[in-house]
């Protein structure tokens, strides 16, 4: 999935006060492009991003995927946040279950399959609340693959993790694109985060929520 943000603006109107969070912004993610987006918090990062999940409208611009524009969420482009959208009354399986139950597309053994991948076999049966944080979004990070997504939108999915476990997931992050090849635009505003995961980074300003920088990374992958 390639992306392609035309002169996106999003102006948000509380209370007739005026917030420019993103500003005009131009950028092409090529398809299987790995990019973080940095940048302080307030700079309009989740804005821009929710632009890209079709949460959001733009109030001037175009967002592209694949050439078509978007024009609302679709779940070839799945989302993580920082906090998991698990749903606390389903067990772990049938939060991974959900999206392929929705469309009919339930495979039998798949969900178990995925936790395995991401490293948390066994918890099946278990509620999300009887997860650490980590594996949480482990389980978070199995249900967006069991929609098979060409685009994964991450934005801090793993600040509120301890460095070692955020280090562990950051691995297993990279592993999971280099196997599929999606692509990938994570937001933190974490720098060696940023530089670590990424092909490319894309500096936010602050206030008007601009880009400022965007940057190759030639760092060889560990
Ligand atoms: P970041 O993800 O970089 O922290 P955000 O996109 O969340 O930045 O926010 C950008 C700016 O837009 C901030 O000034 C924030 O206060 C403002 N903002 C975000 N969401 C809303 C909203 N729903 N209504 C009004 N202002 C908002
Ligand atoms: P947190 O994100 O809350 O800091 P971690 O994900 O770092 O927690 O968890 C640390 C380790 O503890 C995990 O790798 C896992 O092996 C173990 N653990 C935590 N909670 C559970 C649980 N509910 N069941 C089994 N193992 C657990």
């Amino acid at each position: 999935g390639s992306v392609l943000l035309d002169e996106v603006t999003k102006v948000y109107d509380p209370d007739g006060e005026h917030v420019v969070a993103v500003d005009d912004v131009d950028l092409r993610i090529d398809a299987g492009e790995f990019i973080t987006v940095l940048g302080p918090s307030g700079c309009g990062k989740s804005t821009l991003m929710n632009c890209i999940a079709g949460f959001l409208e733009p109030t001037s611009g175009h967002v592209y995927v694949d050439g078509d524009r978007v024009e609302g969420p679709s779940e070839r482009r799945g989302v993580v946040f920082q906090a998991n959208r698990l749903l606390p009354w389903k067990t772990i399986e049938e939060n991974v279950n959900l999206g392929p139950k929705m469309r009919g597309e339930l495979v039998e053994g798949r969900a178990s399959e995925l936790l395995a991948e991401m490293g948390i076999e066994g918890t099946e049966d278990q509620y999300p609340t009887e997860l650490s944080g980590g594996m949480q979004q482990r389980a978070e990070i199995a249900r967006l693959l069991a929609n098979d997504p060409d685009i994964m939108l991450m934005d801090e999915p793993f600040s509120a993790l301890d460095a070692l476990t955020k280090e562990i997931m950051q691995e297993m992050l990279l592993e999971i694109w280099e196997k599929d090849n999606r692509t990938v635009v994570f937001i933190t505003h974490d720098v060696s985060e940023a530089i670590f995961l990424a092909d490319r980074v894309v500096v936010m300003s602050a206030a008007p929520g601009e880009v400022k920088a965007d940057i190759e990374v030639d760092i060889p992958r560990p």
